[in-house]
Parts: C-alpha cells; sequence; structure tokens
C-alpha cells in the first residue's frame, strides 16, 4: 500500500473507549485502477469495519467467475461494502452495516464462506444442519483443491468492486 495514513488513539463509536486505530491508504490494481482504503479497528471491543472505493467514478456493476483449477484461487478480487456476493447452492454474502470491504482472492472469499458455515455449523446442535454444513465444507475444499467447478457472482451497485481476470464475464447491473 502506498502512503498508509494511521491515526491512533481515537474514541471507538461502540465502546467509547480511545482504543481506536484509524487507517487510509491506496493501492493501485492492474485493471481497475487506483483504490482507496479505510478501516476502523477497536483493541478493545474488536469494531473493525473497513472498505474499499475506486478513485474513479464507476458504473454499477454484476461479474461472474467460474472457476476450475487451483490457480483460480489467486485471481484477485475487489469486494466494497455494498456488493452482494453471489455463490449458487452455498451462500450470499449481503451488504450491512456489519459488511466490510476488501481487496483479497478467490481464495479469501471462499475462506471467509467456510469461516460462516462452519461457525453456523458450530452454533447449532441440529445434526441435519451440521451434516449440511459438513458437505458444504467438502465441496468448498474440492473447489480450492481445483477438482469441482464453482461460480461466483459479485453484483455492486457502487461499481466498487471487480473480480479481475480474462475469465470474468461482465453485465451491466440494473439498479433498482
Ligand atoms: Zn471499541
Amino acid at each position: 500500500m502506498e502512503n498508509p495514513e494511521t491515526i491512533e488513539k481515537q474514541p471507538c463509536p461502540m465502546c467509547k473507549t480511545k482504543n481506536l486505530t484509524m487507517m487510509e491508504g491506496e493501492v493501485e490494481i492492474p485493471f481497475f485502477g487506483k483504490t482507496f482504503i479505510f478501516s476502523m479497528t477497536c483493541s478493545n471491543c474488536k469494531y473493525h469495519i473497513a472498505d474499499v472505493e475506486a478513485a474513479e467514478q464507476k458504473e454499477p456493476v454484476k461479474q461472474t467467475i467460474e472457476i476450475s483449477s487451483e490457480d483460480d484461487m489467486k485471481i484477485r478480487v475487489v469486494k466494497s461494502s455494498q456488493a452482494i456476493v453471489k455463490i449458487p447452492h452455498i451462500t450470499t454474502i449481503t451488504p450491512g452495516p456489519a459488511s466490510n470491504g476488501y481487496i483479497t482472492n478467490i481464495e479469501g472469499i471462499l475462506r471467509r464462506v467456510k469461516h460462516q458455515i462452519e461457525t453456523l455449523a458450530d452454533d447449532t446442535e441440529d445434526k441435519d444442519k451440521k451434516k449440511k454444513a459438513r458437505k458444504l465444507l467438502k465441496k468448498l475444499n474440492r473447489v480450492m483443491w481445483g477438482d469441482e467447478k464453482l461460480k461466483i457472482t459479485i453484483e455492486d451497485p457502487s461499481g466498487n468492486s471487480a473480480i479481475i481476470s480474462d475469465k470474468t464475464q461482465t453485465t451491466k447491473l440494473k439498479v433498482k
């Protein structure tokens, strides 16, 4: 990251203690452009928000990719807090107050999804739900090893998201 700027010991909006660190910086992302990164993290209550925003104004966008190899794990993904990430038959990551924006790769997205499924499975006593979770985790592992294909779609009305690969299919997103 270029010129990261950090301000420490700020008041936290959640716990009100002065343990909040604000971070701001920018990165140049090939085929996407200059992107601002912003985050706030409280070391006391673990409050954390983060977001990304392209320097250039972007159009609402819908991008789809089919993951088919281990190499695809390295494909860069920019996901803003406004993005909806759809993985058919597995999960949908929706925007909301707890939604963060970040720069990651396909592997990072899948790891987050795995973590989400694991947490849900740990929290339930329902045997069927646990069984279903184990099945999904197995499927995700096969995808990560390149043994199974998987489609991922990102829709972002703010345009601040992208799956950066020549395999990506881009369509215009109609904003209601
Ligand atoms: Zn706090």
